[in-house]
């Protein structure tokens, strides 16, 4: 099989009955739930684009190894002109969701083609382990399969070590090894879109301390395994709501969920790592594999701000205070904003390095540069949505006031913008904005900016850390104080 159709994945998620809870009860028909009802139809949109003409090239490619069709997620960059290709799937793919859909197909395709780029590092440790991951690179590309994943344990106690734990089964860890493989207990979160997915991967941010081996572990499951229950949050709209009143809500909600492992058995195929805590915690820095999907990321992102902006541009516009100093300058503060993270993500595909195992990838200051800076810029933006939309946020009626007759003149009259913006094109857009500035599917879009790849708090540490190492002199400010140093000390003669 190769690249697989909207409909094959409908009929993927037919097939299967993950044990997934929602609002306390079971869903036994997600694809006729309807929460996830229009989710489903988007993604479904992005695998049938890998068919459309318009965007076939861009997004995908023809495998080398196999001569079949596949995703540019699995393309294991080798130069700059891989790095478009990728570039290119992430931008058509985060256009179509408008960046609010942070873990579409091409984001956990990207990292599982980073591990297996990576198989030595998985090699150091035993070659079965290198073997499994490249042999489920493949797997996951030729059957053009969507994953979520869930790399952190669930916040109990952050002041303990998971082996410290009340219950030392809470975080995911290691019951017993077993001639099938693991048998694994426990939880992680928080896997965006898992009861969408047809697998789950799991690995972890370095954080393993001595005691930790059980939970030093990294394998991947199909998401309907036995025993693998995928507890939902509550949702942000309860997919009842009209697509007129919740142009973005009604679309784009990204379910995440906590995932609770109860003794489910893990196949010795699917074990990447198993119980290493010295290979758990340099997954990360030795491979990288934060860097590509980073890449995404910061194009998902760019998008996402472009979009945020266009729609503070547009709201202002419509009634008429984009004339205003103080209006002008917030706009001008996003569009500078989207240009700083334009500039970053062209200088991080420019300035890409070439690591000794051949794999092309993105500079990491401007990447990692683009994760500080966003998670302050997309807030200001629905900061700036909110104040420039005012009141007027507030005084949308719903699309049910617009059809009935009997309040038609009072629509049109009182709920218009400047001339030239009907009152049906306001109320729209406000609702547009609405969805993205006052809505609890804004806010969690908020939070997934500040959360999505780790605690930007701890990042800016480590980005600071890094830098002191890489740059330990200050040659600058060494040269002016020898300089000024040896004038002082010039005697000046008449
Ligand atoms: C919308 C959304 C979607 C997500 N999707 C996914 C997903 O698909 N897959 C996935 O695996 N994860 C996902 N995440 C989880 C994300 O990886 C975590 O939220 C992120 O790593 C932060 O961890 P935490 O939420 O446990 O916060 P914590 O680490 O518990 O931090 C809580 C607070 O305490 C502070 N703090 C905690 N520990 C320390 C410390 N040691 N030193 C200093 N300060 C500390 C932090 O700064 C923060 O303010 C998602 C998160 C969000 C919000």
């Amino acid at each position: 099989m190769s690249i697989r159709t909207g409909e094959d994945y409908i009929q993927a998620i037919k097939s299967r009955q993950p044990e997934v809870w929602l609002g306390g009860r079971r869903v036994t028909n997600l694809a006729e739930e309807p929460i996830f009802k229009q989710p489903i139809k988007e993604l479904a949109k992005l695998f049938d684009m890998q068919h459309d003409p318009k965007y076939q090239d861009k997004i995908t490619h023809i495998c080398e190894e196999t001569g079949e069709r596949v995703n540019n997620a699995y393309l294991n960059p080798r130069n700059g002109e891989d790095l478009k290709a990728r570039r290119e799937l992430f931008e058509v793919w985060s256009q179509a969701t408008f960046g609010l859909m942070g873990r579409t197909p091409d984001f956990l395709g990207t990292v599982v083609t980073a591990m297996a780029s990576n198989d030595w590092f998985f090699r150091q440790y035993g070659d079965r382990w290198g073997d499994n991951i490249v042999n489920y690179y493949k797997y996951i590309r030729d059957n053009d399969l969507f994953l979520t994943h869930a790399i952190i344990n669930p916040q109990n106690d952050r002041s303990k070590a998971s082996n410290e734990q009340v219950d030392t089964y809470t975080h995911l860890g290691v019951v017993k090894e077993t001639e099938e493989g693991l048998i694994v207990r426990g939880s992680k979160m928080l896997a965006t879109l898992a009861p969408l997915t047809d697998e789950v991967i799991i690995y972890s941010y370095p954080s393993f301390k001595p005691g930790d081996e059980k939970y030093a572990i990294s394998f991947a499951v199909p998401i309907d395994t036995p025993g693998l229950r995928i507890l939902c949050r509550e949702e942000t709209q309860n997919g009842t709501r009209s697509t007129w009143d919740h142009p973005l809500a009604s679309r784009f909600e990204e379910m995440d969920a906590v995932l609770v492992f109860n003794d489910v058995l893990v196949p010795w195929d699917r074990v990447f790592i198993n119980q290493n805590v010295e290979a758990g915690n340099l997954l990360y820095p030795k491979t990288g594999i934060n860097l590509q999907p980073s890449h995404q990321s910061a194009i998902r992102g760019l998008v996402k701000i472009s979009f945020a902006t266009e729609v503070a541009c547009s709201m202002a516009d419509s009634i008429g205070v984009d004339g205003f100093l103080n209006v002008q300058n917030q706009l001008s503060e996003l569009l500078q904003g989207v240009e700083t993270i334009r500039a970053l993500v062209r200088i991080a595909e420019y300035e890409y390095v070439m690591t000794p195992y051949g794999e092309a990838i993105p500079a990491i200051v401007p990447l990692e540069t683009v994760r500080g800076i966003l998670p302050k810029l997309y807030p200001r933006a629905i900061e700036i949505l909110q104040i420039i939309g005012a009141g007027g946020l507030l005084m949308s009626p719903s699309g049910a006031d617009f059809a009935n007759p009997e309040l038609t003149e009072d629509m049109h009259k009182h709920y218009g913008g400047r001339e030239g913006v009907t009152a049906d094109e306001r109320v729209r857009l406000f609702k547009l904005a609405w969805d993205l500035c006052g809505e609890a599917f804004g806010q969690r879009l908020v939070q997934y900016e500040r959360y999505y790849s780790g605690d930007p708090i701890r990042k800016m540490a480590m980005f600071y850390n890094t830098h002191k190492r890489n740059n330990p002199t200050y040659p600058m400010v060494e040269e002016a104080l020898r300089v000024s140093l040896e004038l002082s000390k010039e005697t000046v003669t008449i």
